[in-house]
């Protein structure tokens, strides 16, 4: 029997670890299209941190069923384990001990930890107002970049084939089937199955053939702190009582994001047209931060800035789904500020729907990421969201 043609469209972490994932399952003509360089989307903007926190279980148990990945890889991609912290208000207390719980309850590493405990851990932090904390030891951060790029090694080891410098112009349909892609040089490409994980360049794609994936790009600064001295294995930290998280950079650096989504600094911006430097109000505003949370920098300054692009659907989750409307069309976009802890789980998720029917995972039921739920109004929320923190946990 001939093989199944299968377009990937986008080479990023998600549309490689799909790659991946087929290749290494024996599909054996697998086509990943990227229209600039691998990881040269939101991959290469991605802070690259792992946890398994957060609120819906099957984000959750994506993130985690992605650990070993990262564990076995190890300083091929940079991964430092040195465990992922969680620390609240009195405002989430409550929140944060009913999270925790759910995660403990579908297997995930993570517990509730003292205040004393997370000042040991972290002599450097002023923890005065933190009413609760918790603790993931197998979290950390690790390079995203890396990460794409493996995927894409171990697809080409398997058969798969990458061309960068190749834009797609359209998805081509048949009736309600797809049939393939037109590349922006003419060129048309045939395929039983076309798979879009193009970031929010998805939305585009999609909308050319009627379907509405509502998606927003939603623009993220970040600043890298020098703390004035070298600093030690730090566990990463989300800090939802100034929002906003941290984590060590090399040898006393220090990379500060936000995690206040309703900031006026957070604009929806054109993803191909942004400033990639902070204003000097986030600047501002973020030093204000860092130097609350964390007085024990001897002589912290603002070294550089930068900014990346999320993908944002209206619940802050993405669709992991083959299509109904359209057979042989899969898309897999909207992760957010999310997509890199659990892209290995992603691929494994495509390659198990595509190649199975049906996620083999009972803690992550495929129906959770339809596309359809937008437009029923049923979003993927958490049933414990934290006050302030919008839709990111
Ligand atoms: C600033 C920032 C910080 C982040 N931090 C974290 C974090 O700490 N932890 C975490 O888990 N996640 C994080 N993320 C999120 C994570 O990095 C992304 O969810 C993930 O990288 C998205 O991968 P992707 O493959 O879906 O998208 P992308 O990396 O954007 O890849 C899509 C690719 O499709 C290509 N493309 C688009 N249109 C076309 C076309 N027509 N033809 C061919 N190719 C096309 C693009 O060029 C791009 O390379 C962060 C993201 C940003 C921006």
């Amino acid at each position: 029997m001939a093989a199944r043609k299968v377009v990937v469209v986008g080479g990023g972490l998600i549309g490689l670890s799909i790659a991946r994932a087929l290749a290494q399952r024996g599909s054996n003509d697998v086509l990943v299209l990227e229209r600039g360089l691998l990881a040269s989307g939101g991959t290469g903007k991605s802070s690259g941190i792992v946890r398994a926190h957060y609120g819906v279980p099957s984000i959750a148990k994506l993130s985690w069923n992605s650990v070993p990945t990262m564990e076995a890889l190890g300083a091929e991609i940079g991964f430092r384990q040195v465990g992922y912290s969680v620390i609240v208000g009195d405002d989430n207390a409550e929140a944060l001990e009913a999270n925790i719980a759910m995660q403990q309850g579908i297997g995930i590493e993570a517990e509730m930890i003292d205040v004393d405990r997370l000042a040991r851990m972290w002599p450097l932090m002023e923890t005065s107002d933190v009413s609760a904390a918790s603790f993931e030891p197998r979290g950390g951060f690790a390079d995203a970049t890396q990460l794409a790029l493996h995927f894409g090694r171990v697809a080409r080891d398997h058969g798969a084939r990458i061309r960068q410098n190749t834009p797609v112009a359209r998805i081509l349909t048949s009736g309600d089937k797809a049939t393939g892609v037109e590349l922006t040089s003419g060129e048309v490409i045939e395929a039983d199955d076309v798979i879009v994980a193009s970031g929010w360049w998805s939305k585009q794609l999609l909308g050319d053939l009627g379907l509405d994936f509502p998606c927003d790009a939603y623009r993220s600064e970040l600043l890298i702190v020098d703390a004035g001295q070298p600093l030690p294995d730090l566990p990463v930290v989300s800090d939802l009582v100034s929002l906003q998280y941290c984590r060590v950079e090399g040898a006393g650096q220090f990379l500060v994001g936000n995690s206040d989504h309703d900031a006026a600094e957070n604009k929806f911006v054109d993803p191909d047209h942004y400033s990639n430097v902070a204003s000097d109000t986030t600047v501002e505003k973020y030093a204000g931060k860092v130097m609350h949370r964390f007085p024990g920098f001897p002589d912290p300054s603002v070294t550089h800035t930068y900014a990346g692009v999320y993908d944002v659907p209206p619940d802050w989750n993405p669709v992991i789904q083959p299509l109904a409307a359209v057979q042989g069309l899969t898309l897999a976009a909207g992760f957010a500020g999310h997509g890199f802890k659990m892209s290995p789980a992603v691929g494994d998720l495509v390659a198990d729907l595509l190649l199975e029917g049906d996620s083999t995972d009972p803690d992550i039921p495929a129906s959770d990421f339809r596309l359809e739920r937008f437009a029923e109004g049923r979003l993927l929320t958490s049933p414990h969201p934290y006050v302030g923190a919008g839709e990111m946990r």
